[in-house]
């Protein structure tokens, strides 16, 4: 490639959040991820005519993974595009882009047992109502190792990075090592404070992946996450950062799987604790978020350790008896 693409971060704001896609301008020009229902005409297309592009030219829909601040606004940059954009994601995450009920499903059979919220059902399902534009078919489903042209010489290539979603993917732009992950790494988690994911072991996995074989020149993230000492990120990193951050990542993780098992080993017992049946991970951590403010990453990562365990619990007593 004689010269490299540019990326442009777009932004838009909601609530507690900053909600950022990347703009890739490629000869099929390319959007990662999607914000929210109203982030395409709202934060997209004024930001895009300030650099000269048009939002009717995008022909591709990246999407890092389903979580509704990132594919909320899917269906309707696809209309934008007046339907010829290709929409993509991994095939695990597709549920949550062709239905807003799946994610209420998910929220009932992940942190919703801990959050003990009678009206958390409405709640989430009005959210969904309100913030994804659109149930939609995707155009192309992926599981990792696709490359896919954005003409001329410009190719991404999908790889599988499972562990905040179970779909999750990093896109990278091949020839210059731009790496896009959404949420698939975490630091120490962007308002809440704490890291959120479903699968422990999948997120180190993936983590490891991206340190020791992607090895980004550019690390592009989803939020702001923040460092141990509470101070952001940007969402465009440096290598140098993207180590830094990666590393963190990981040292993180080994510190909540080390206060998870030991909460696990003793036995959950049930209290008044906000933080209940996990209370002594959250003394151990010295986390002080509030554990309840949605998405709750304390309840939907523990619940991610707490299943892995009752596994291989499960799996022990088979050896044994079985
Ligand atoms: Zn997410």
């Amino acid at each position: 490639m004689t010269e490299s693409v540019a990326v442009h971060p777009l932004v838009s704001p909601w609530g507690r959040f900053g909600l950022y896609s990347f703009f890739i301008d490629a000869p099929e020009p390319a959007i990662v991820d999607t914000g929210i229902a109203s982030s395409p005409a709202e934060g997209m297309v004024p930001a895009l005519a300030a650099i000269g592009r048009r939002i009717e030219d995008v022909r591709w829909i990246l999407l890092t993974h389903g979580h509704i601040d990132h594919i909320g606004g899917a269906y309707a940059l696809w209309e934008l595009t007046g339907r010829r954009a290709q929409v993509v994601i991994h095939e695990a995450d597709a549920p949550m882009l062709r239905s807003r009920r799946a994610h209420v499903d998910e929220y009932l059979a992940g942190r919703a047992q801990y959050l003990d919220d009678p009206d958390g059902e409405a709640k989430l399902t009005e959210a969904t109502n309100a913030v994804i534009s659109g149930e939609m078919e995707p155009t192309l489903l992926v599981r990792g190792g696709e490359t896919i042209s954005l003409g001329g010489d410009v190719s991404v290539t999908v790889h599988s990075v499972p562990g905040h979603t179970r779909g999750s993917v990093a896109y990278v732009i091949n020839g210059q090592n731009d790496v896009f992950v959404g949420d698939a790494v975490q630091v120490h988690g962007a308002a809440n404070g704490f890291p959120g994911f479903v699968d422990p072991a999948g997120y180190r996995a993936s983590l490891q992946y991206l340190r020791d074989q992607i090895r980004p020149r550019h690390l592009y993230l989803g939020h702001p996450y923040r460092r141990a000492d509470g101070t952001p990120y940007g969402v465009e990193l440096d290598a140098g950062q993207a180590e830094e951050a990666l590393q963190g990542s990981l040292e993180i993780e080994a510190r909540v799987n080390s206060a998870a098992h030991d909460c696990w080993s003793a036995g959950l017992q049930g209290s008044d604790s906000p933080y209940s049946p996990f209370t002594r991970v959250a003394e151990d951590l010295g986390y002080e978020g509030d554990p309840a403010l949605e998405p709750s990453p304390f309840f939907t990562t523990l619940n991610g350790y707490r299943t892995t365990f009752d596994r291989m619990t499960e799996d022990e007593e088979i050896n044994t008896h079985g």
